[in-house]
């Protein structure tokens, strides 16, 4: 298990280290930016929250592998992102879901414009982040390939890349499906994903993201029951990230994860 734990503790799903924005202003009354303040909007929000379940659904993915020593046959990162989103399948409403899909997969080509001219880091545990896009594009397409050619067209999926999302998804489905049901929780019982260390803020982005944190602990404890504690920390951890602690059994969703989300947000 020693290579999954190495590998699963520099986990950091939306945000390259590399290309990281780090948030010094974390003052009351207005949100953490390098020099402009964004006010609060619900779409930004809902960024936001799309973002932050991703993420959060992504460690959770990692805890699973972890703890359930379940085998994985290729990039660990490239699993927890398909069970990231065939949970928020699982969990969410159509349309939530797809606003999930759409918010996570976005982030991929923020980063990725940000780091246009920068020499890609072929050693990173994770895919490049266009590759994470498409690949999130496609997953989610080829769950419904009828309803959702819209989607995979808005979200300028390749034709050669759509012919194999069907079977890909398939694939990613069958998996993690298996997984979940060997987890489903039969009766009331005590909660095994546990909220621990909070650091509180006054960002009110932050709050809601982990408002949503806490939500979805919630529907997870009702739902699974895996027989072993995952805690959950959401505190300052002086870096826009978020991962998994294997040696602690902690998902660490950091606060200043949050900023560069709500600049990252534009309506369309
Ligand atoms: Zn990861």
């Amino acid at each position: 298990m020693n290579k999954i734990i190495t590998l699963s503790i520099a986990c950091l799903m939306i945000a390259g280290a590399a290309f990281a924005q780090k948030t010094t202003d974390k003052s009351a009354g207005k949100l953490s930016g390098a020099s402009k303040e964004i006010p609060f909007s619900i779409d930004t929000m809902s960024y936001v929250e799309g973002n932050v379940l991703a993420t959060f659904y992504h460690e959770f993915g990692h805890a699973l592998i972890d703890l359930m020593e379940l085998p994985v046959f290729a990039r660990e990162e490239d699993a927890a992102d398909s069970f990231a989103l065939v949970l928020t399948e699982i969990l969410h409403d159509p349309l939530r879901a797809e606003q999930i899909t759409w918010a996570s997969a976005d982030q991929y080509v923020q980063i990725a414009r940000k780091s246009k001219g920068a020499e890609l880091d072929f050693s990173d545990t994770h895919a490049p982040d266009m590759m994470r896009y498409y690949t999130l594009i496609c997953l989610y397409y080829g769950g419904d390939v009828d309803a959702r050619e819209g989607f995979a067209e808005d979200n300028a999926l390749p034709q050669d890349r759509a012919d194999f999302c069907e079977e890909e998804r398939d694939m990613v489905q069958n998996a993690w499906t298996r997984v979940l049901r060997r987890i489903e929780r039969d009766k009331p019982g005590a909660d095994w994903l546990v909220v621990r260390d909070v650091d509180e803020s006054s960002d009110p982005y932050v709050v809601a993201a982990q408002q949503i944190v806490r939500e979805s602990v919630a529907i997870l404890n009702e739902t699974y029951n895996p027989g072993f504690t995952v805690n959950v920390d959401m505190v300052n951890c002086e870096e826009d990230n978020a991962f998994y602690d294997p040696d602690d059994q902690t998902i660490i969703m950091c606060n200043e994860y949050i900023s560069p989300l709500t600049r990252s947000f534009s309506p369309l």
